[in-house]
């Protein structure tokens, strides 16, 4: 819309809604009221409707939204008391299309994409539920990021933004299944934000058994991909490795995982699997996965194994989906 206002009004709208998150244009009181009614003409405030809370304050929580079309989202507030630091996961699509086997996002296909405005609307509800902005924001919520990439950078901007939520671009973790495309574009934006990349494989066979993107995008051509992004950029990569029993968790697996990943510096995130009612697989024992992080860590590859937050809340990696919370 062009209408010849000064710039700074632009910056006073931002103020009003992500500073002050006001939810009406009659609230953005040191606009003319001229301009606030051409801006009531022009645009709706598209608020997310919480339908459902589940989880109290200081534990992990999860919010079912309601778009304005009646579809729903998930998205989840997963805190650390120690460090109090509050980590807000988002999603960016109502579904998702690539159907890996042990994920619950994905079982009925992709609906559509977010807007903007819906992906940032996440992170805003989850503002005025912890009274002021989160401390990191991870795209590890439904859907695939790289699948819905203008809208999932517009929001990254908007969040980043000194008059937006201000949320430090280092603070922003984008993760994606293997989308080769959207990792390339993405090591072109300039952008400081952090690429996590779902491995969980260390083969081609492996990993097309559980992620049908590898058919697409085999992991030789993810590899090559992570490693120009790694050139360009400078930054490091962390990969997502799900744990799933007697499948990708063996000490001979690990190994096999350091042999791919001696191409450039990066870091693994082991994540034990969540269960999923769609999926058959189990969580490998505790011994298992240590063994597995110790392989790697004797690699000298930088590792974390993960505490499955928010498995008793179905709100775990891999649990969210788009229907009400049973
Ligand atoms: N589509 C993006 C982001 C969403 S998933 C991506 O694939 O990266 C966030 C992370 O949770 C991914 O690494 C995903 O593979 C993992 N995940 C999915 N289902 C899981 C499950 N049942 N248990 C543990 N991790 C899971």
């Amino acid at each position: 819309m062009q209408q010849g206002q000064p710039a700074f009004r632009a910056k006073q709208i931002f103020d009003w809604l992500y500073g002050k998150r006001v939810s009406s244009f009659d609230e953005m009181k040191n606009l003319p009221v001229p301009l606030r009614a051409l801006l009531a003409d022009h645009f709706v405030f598209h608020d997310l409707e919480t339908l459902e809370t589940s989880g109290s304050m200081g534990e992990t929580r999860k919010f079912l939204f309601q778009l304005s079309d009646q579809e729903l989202i998930e998205t989840v507030i997963i805190p650390a008391p120690r460090r109090k630091k509050n980590t807000v996961c988002i999603s960016g699509q109502v579904g998702c299309r690539f159907g890996c086997a042990f994920c619950a996002s994905g079982q009925k296909g992709v609906v559509r994409n977010l807007t903007a405005g819906e992906i940032v609307g996440q992170v805003m509800e989850a503002a005025k539920e912890l009274g002021g902005r989160p401390d990191n924001v991870v795209f590890m919520g439904i859907g695939e990021p790289f699948d819905n990439y203008d809208a999932v950078m517009k929001s990254v901007r908007i969040l980043n933004h000194p008059d937006g939520l201000n949320i430090g671009a280092r603070k922003i973790t984008v993760s994606t299944c293997g989308v080769v495309p959207g990792i390339e574009r993405f090591a072109e934006e300039g952008l400081q934000v952090e690429l996590s990349v779902s491995l969980h494989a260390p083969n081609e066979q492996i990993r097309s058994s559980i992620m049908p993107v590898n058919e697409t995008w085999p992991m030789a051509e993810l590899m090559d991909a992570c490693a120009a992004y790694t050139e360009k950029t400078n930054r490091i990569i962390t990969f997502e490795y799900t744990l799933i029993k007697d499948l990708n968790d063996s000490v001979e697996q690990a190994r096999e995982l350091v042999q791919l990943l001696r191409r450039f510096p990066c870091r693994v995130n082991l994540i034990p699997l969540s269960p999923v009612e769609e999926f058959d697989g189990e969580c490998p024992e505790t011994e298992t996965m240590q063994a597995f992080f110790q392989t790697l860590e004797n690699a000298h590859i930088n590792t974390t194994l993960r505490d499955s937050k928010g498995s008793k809340l179905k709100a775990a990696c891999g649990q969210l989906r788009s229907r009400r919370i049973d």
